[in-house]
């Protein structure tokens, strides 16, 4: 997934994104946790972990499940679930198709958090069953005493607090008439609305009966199909090996519309024309990145346009990708965000990190392949933009994060996936691919990269794992042009190697140069050529202002340009964080609108932080009182921890 930066290009992908700790009220309650997970809280862990204590991490581990997985494999799971907006929750059973993997007698043990388990039956039979320690991170193992038996039903609910679930009433909408229910599992989510072994290296199938009210579809990363009745009943398959944190399901006042033979678009209807014409390269992005990469080997893409609450930019859900409204701009300057969550088709949902330590493995693979994507789609123009974008992303994070939050293979251990999420992982990530593509060529880098999709297809692989593959088919075959040594340095240290390859774009360096002339008073405000300006450099125009304008300067910007007004929300954001730092009184209406309005954390976070460190603290608590029931928990978690900082 993908989001983050005030600066960047995020326009991608999604993500997780930089959430922060855990409330403090929630902290209080912090248990240590009774299975073999570690009990430090990520602030101590921040305070006392070395760089060098990664050195025991074990290859593969995951760090973030109860799940016994070397003791039992979970192959299927069937749900049948009712959705109750009144009482925002989903309810019913979940039937677990078991494989033991040894003749050890222990009870199963799977991920939970805050689920209600009323019953757990073994082959007919009601069945021991007992719920641990709650860690805060971790939520709570369920373990289940199963004996020789491969069918397990657990009748449960969910809460609803559900942290992997969103329920909007209809004011929280689009279209304002009808309530809306979202999931969003990645990265340790999943756990809160299924029982199961929530870990990106336990890879299942699944299928489900979604009952929902009768002016309502439901929808799932699996078989949608557009053309079924809406009569309060769907049934879904997902016939290929997933892991937990992409199953997800949607219900809402949604219709669809093709945008290609294989693709098209899920939204409410007041913004289906819109999104459907705004991502109408869909198909061609999927023609071209088959092309390179080898097969789509899913079935159907199709895209599902969330409400503005949606707390990121997209999710990888397979076969139907989960996209903020915010990238519809009007003019395709957003779709790399589609570009990145098709991406991932290849990288991340068809080879899928172990843990959440090879996060880089999904998301730099997907950050190169967007980029890829991009040139092929738009040209060579787009392309040097949005490398150039994602490099200044990593150089704000480089320059914003400790030393071991900027190693790719990061240690994980003791920590909230949540909080860690950075542009580290993706932007990184994809400049160690760029490089190795500029030693060896590029032809024969694509032809290592289907090679290693095909070799890994269906599998979750480590870090170690990858680096085994490498040494085989890179090191091995091109020794004259790589170097074991490097590769180490940009996996598994800090910073980036001095002569790391810097992308750069000329379009940007004349919007720079326009924005010095025009800072040093050597050029007008309506001399400053912007004709054919897409959000990336009026973006790049705003975000290399000084802190501190003048009145004067800030009204005629506004004047000439009517940033205030602002239809997309990129330069919109751009132009907020100015008008904040400056306390710019005429821009304020759309500040509150807009952070009333959004719940994308890539937005809402940076502004929240800049009113605060203005001294607009009790603005920033008022605002964020009267916005805070449309957003999403995870954007009430971290923003929260922001204007309240003393609670
Ligand atoms: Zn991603």
């Amino acid at each position: 997934m993908r989001s983050l930066k005030p600066g960047a290009t995020a326009l991608i992908a999604l993500g997780l994104l930089s959430l922060t700790l855990v409330a403090c009220s929630e902290n209080k309650q912090a248990k240590v946790p009774g299975q073999a997970q570690p009990a430090k809280t990520a602030s101590e862990d921040q305070a006392t972990a070395p760089l060098t204590d990664a050195a025991d991490i074990k290859a593969g581990m995951d760090y973030h499940s109860y799940a016994n997985m070397a003791d039992y494999q979970v192959n299927n799971i069937d749900l049948d679930l009712d959705v109750d907006f009144s009482r925002k929750t989903l309810s019913g059973t979940a039937t677990l198709e078991v494989e033991k993997l040894n003749k050890m007698l222990t009870p199963l043990v799977l991920d939970s958090r805050a689920l209600t388990i009323n019953k757990v039956e073994v082959d007919g039979h009601a069945v021991k069953y007992s719920l641990g320690d709650t860690d805060p991170h971790l939520g709570t193992p369920l373990s289940i005493d199963i004996n020789d038996s491969s069918k397990v039903v657990i009748h449960y609910s969910t809460s609803p607090q559900a942290s992997g679930l969103q329920w909007l009433n209809p004011a929280q909408t689009a279209g304002k008439q009808q309530p809306f229910l979202f999931s969003q599992a990645q990265a340790i989510h999943a756990r809160s609305f299924i029982p199961l072994q929530d870990s990106p290296k336990a890879r299942l199938t699944y299928s489900a009966t979604i009952r929902t009210p009768k002016a309502l579809r439901a929808v799932m990363s699996a078989n949608n199909d557009p053309s079924s009745a809406k009569d309060g009943e769907y049934h879904f398959t997902m016939p290929q090996k997933i892991p937990a944190y992409l199953i997800a399901i949607a219900v809402g006042d949604l219709e669809f519309q093709a945008m290609g033979e294989r693709t098209g678009v899920y939204a409410e209807p007041s913004v289906l024309a819109a999104a459907a014409k705004e991502f109408e390269d869909t198909e061609a992005m999927l023609l071209a990145t088959e092309k390179v990469y080898g097969p789509y080997r899913w079935d159907r893409y199709d895209l599902l346009i969330l409400p503005p609450s949606f707390p990121f930019g997209g999710m990888e859900n397979p076969r139907l990708s989960f996209i903020t409204p915010t990238v519809i701009a009007g003019d395709k300057s957003l779709t790399s965000l589609i570009a990145h969550e098709l991406a991932h088709s290849w990288s991340g949902n068809l080879v899928t990190n172990a843990s959440w330590r090879d996060l880089w493995l999904n998301e730099g693979f997907t950050t190169y392949l967007t980029n890829r994507i991009m040139q092929i789609t738009y040209g060579d123009r787009r392309y040097k933009m949005e490398m150039a974008l994602g490099y200044e992303d990593l150089q704000a994070d480089l320059a914003d994060k400790d030393a071991r939050d900027q190693i790719l293979a990061i240690d994980m251990r003791g920590r909230d996936p949540d909080e860690v999420f950075s542009n580290i992982p993706y932007e990184k990530g994809s400049l160690f691919l760029y490089e190795i593509e500029h030693k060896i060529g590029r032809a024969n880098f694509d032809k290592f990269l289907r090679e290693y999709f095909d070799h890994f297809a269906f599998k979750s692989i480590s870090t170690e794992a990858f680096e085994a593959y490498i040494a085989e088919e890179l090191l091995a075959k091109y020794p004259q042009q790589l170097d074991a040594d490097r590769f180490a340095q940009w996996i598994h240290q800090p910073g980036l190697l001095a002569d790391a390859p810097k992308p750069q774009s000329d379009a940007f360096d004349k919007v720079k140069a326009q924005r010095i002339a025009w800072l040093a008073g050597k050029l007008s405000t309506d001399s400053i050529k912007t004709a054919n300006w897409s959000s990336h450099e009026w973006k790049t125009f705003l975000d290399g202002m000084p802190k501190q304008l003048s009145a004067k300067q800030l009204a005629n910007l506004d004047a000439q340009f009517a940033f205030t007004q602002a239809g997309n929300n990129e330069v919109a954001h751009s132009w907020l964080m100015i008008a904040v730092r400056n306390q710019y009184q005429p821009a304020y209406p759309r500040l509150r609108e807009f952070l009333v309005g959004i719940g994308r954390n890539k937005f809402l976070r940076p502004l929240y932080r800049a009113l605060k460190e203005s001294d607009q603290l009790a603005l920033a608590q008022e605002i964020f009182e009267q916005a805070q029931a449309g957003y999403h928990p995870l954007s009430v978690k971290v923003n929260s921890k922001i204007v309240y900082p003393e609670s």
